[in-house]
Order: C-alpha cells, then structure tokens, then sequence
C-alpha cells in the first residue's frame, strides 16, 4: 500500500479543489503569486520592533541601568577634542 501524500489545495477565495501547481485560480482566477508580492510585511517588523523594546526596556529596569544607552558618547564622536 503506497501512501499518497498528494497536498490538496483550496482556492480561499471561492474554495475550489486547485492542483499544486496551479498559480492561479482556475475557478475564479485568485492569483497566489499576486497575493505574496503585494503583501507587505510591515505588521509583523512591527510587532518585532516593538518586542524588541518592550524587552530592552525589561533588561534595562532589570539590570538597573537607565533604559537609554549613554548619549554622552555621540557627543563624543561628533567632538572628540571636547
Ligand atoms: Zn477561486
């Protein structure tokens, strides 16, 4: 008995049985390359941003070290004789 691990796909816009190789809808013409080109991935660095300072905030209260780095060394960078 061989197993057939043939992945079935459904169109989502209109839930038609596609091939795998299909691109595209044939039943209502959905297109799935379109959708992951014009899909922009703002909300996810987002989200990511946000963990990320929500976590060096944590750290920073944590360690007892004030939740912005020292600035006084861009002064420092922008005057290194001062
Ligand atoms: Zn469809």
């Amino acid at each position: 008995m061989a197993k057939k691990k043939v992945k079935e796909r459904y169109c989502p816009e209109c839930g038609e049985k596609l091939k795998p190789s299909d691109k595209y809808c044939m039943h209502c013409g959905y297109s799935f390359e379109e959708r992951k080109k014009s899909k922009p991935k703002i909300i996810p660095i987002l989200i990511s941003i946000i963990i990320f300072i929500i976590l060096w905030i944590i750290v920073r209260l944590l360690t007892g070290k004030p939740i912005l780095p020292d600035l006084s060394i861009i002064g420092k960078l922008f005057n290194p004789a001062g």
